[in-house]
C-alpha cells in the first residue's frame, strides 16, 4: 500500500505538467513536456498516452506500484463518459481519453476538466484547505472558475458550471470569445487588461502584469485601466457571491501573480457592493501552476476511494 502512486497529467494548450503522486498527496516525481498541439489532436492523444505509460514505467523502476491514472484537459469535458468533448486550444473533438488511457496503461483511469481539478487541489491541499465552500477563479487568457464544496467540484448538468468569466458585467461591451459581449472575461482577463492598455496608450506588448506594475508606480493611464478591470471583476464576483456564497475566493492564473495589487483593491470594491451577501475571504492561490496536475492525481485517488 505504501508503494502505491497515481499517474497524473495536466494537458494544457502549450505544455503538459505530469507527476507521480502518492495517496497522501506527496509528489514523488514530476515531468513537463510540450503538448505539440499544432500536430493535431491525434498526435496529442498519442503523446499523452506515451507520457502516461512512461510515467508508469518510471514508477515501477523506482520500486513503486502505479494504481491509477488521472488526466485533466481544457475545454468541454464529459467526466461521466471520460470524453474530451471539445477544446479550442488542443483540438479535441469527442476523444475517449479515459478509456484510451486505461487500455494503454492497464489501470483504472479518470478524465477531468483542468480548472475544476485545479480548484479541487486548491480546496483540499492549497489556499482553501480550511474552508468548505471554495470558489476558485483562474485569471489568464480567459477567466475560468470552479465551485468546490467539501472537496468536490460541481460540473453542472453539461460540464459547464461555475463559468464566472461569462457573467455579463458590461452589457454591449467588448466582444467575448463565446460570442456574447461584455462578459467578465472580455473586460477583466489578463489578455483584456493588456489589450485595453495597448489600445489607449499606443504602446505595444504590454501585459496585464505590466499594467499592474505601472499602476502601482503611479502611472495615470495604467491606474485607470487597472481600476476599470477591478471594478468589472468586483461586479462579476458580486454575482458569483450571490449564487455561491463562497467562504473563500481563491484567485489563480497569471493575473494572480499581481498579488496584493489585485487582491487589496478587489476586496475594497467587492465590500462596497455587498448588501445582504457575506464577504468571502479573497486570497491568492497557493499551488501555482501545479494545481491542475495535483487535481488530476486527486481525481484518480478519488476513483479508488483512496483520497487524502
Ligand atoms: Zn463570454
Amino acid at each position: 500500500m505504501s508503494n502505491d502512486v497515481v499517474v497524473a497529467l495536466d494537458v494544457g494548450g502549450t505544455g503538459m505538467k505530469c507527476a507521480l503522486v502518492r495517496p497522501d498527496g506527496a509528489v514523488h516525481h514530476t515531468e513537463r513536456h510540450p503538448t505539440l498541439a499544432a500536430r493535431g489532436p491525434e498526435a496529442v492523444t498519442g503523446n499523452i498516452l506515451d507520457i502516461a505509460a512512461g510515467l508508469a514505467d518510471r514508477a515501477r523502476a523506482d520500486g513503486l506500484r502505479p494504481v491509477a491514472a488521472g488526466v485533466v484537459v481544457p475545454g468541454v469535458v464529459d467526466e461521466e463518459t471520460g470524453t474530451a468533448v471539445w477544446s479550442s486550444n488542443v483540438g479535441f473533438r469527442d476523444v475517449p481519453l479515459r478509456d484510451l488511457t486505461s487500455a494503454r496503461l492497464g489501470l483504472p483511469a479518470t478524465l477531468g476538466h483542468d480548472v475544476r481539478a485545479g480548484g479541487v487541489a486548491e480546496a483540499r491541499l492549497g489556499a482553501g484547505r480550511d474552508e468548505r465552500n471554495v470558489l476558485f477563479i483562474a485569471i489568464g487568457t480567459g477567466i475560468a472558475a470552479a465551485h468546490v464544496v467539501d472537496g468536490k467540484a460541481f460540473g453542472g448538468a453539461h460540464g459547464a458550471a461555475g463559468e464566472v468569466g461569462h457573467v455579463i458585467v458590461r452589457p454591449g461591451g467588448p466582444p467575448c470569445g463565446c460570442g456574447a459581449r461584455g462578459c467578465l472575461e472580455s473586460v477583466a482577463s489578463a489578455s483584456a487588461v493588456g489589450r485595453r492598455y495597448v489600445e489607449l496608450s499606443g504602446i505595444e506588448d504590454v501585459t496585464a502584469f505590466d499594467v499592474a506594475t505601472r499602476a502601482a508606480a503611479g502611472e495615470k493611464l495604467a491606474n485607470s485601466v487597472w481600476t476599470e478591470a477591478i471594478e468589472a471583476f468586483a461586479d462579476g464576483l458580486l454575482t458569483a457571491q450571490a449564487l455561491y456564497d463562497a467562504g473563500i475566493v481563491v484567485l489563480g492564473g497569471g493575473l494572480a501573480e499581481a498579488g496584493e495589487e489585485l487582491l487589496a483593491p478587489l476586496r475594497v470594491a467587492l465590500d462596497a457592493r455587498i448588501t445582504f451577501h457575506r464577504m468571502p475571504r479573497i486570497v491568492r492561490a497557493a499551488l501555482g501552476d501545479t494545481a491542475g496536475c495535483l487535481g488530476a492525481a486527486l481525481l484518480a485517488l478519488d476513483s479508488l476511494g483512496a483520497t487524502p
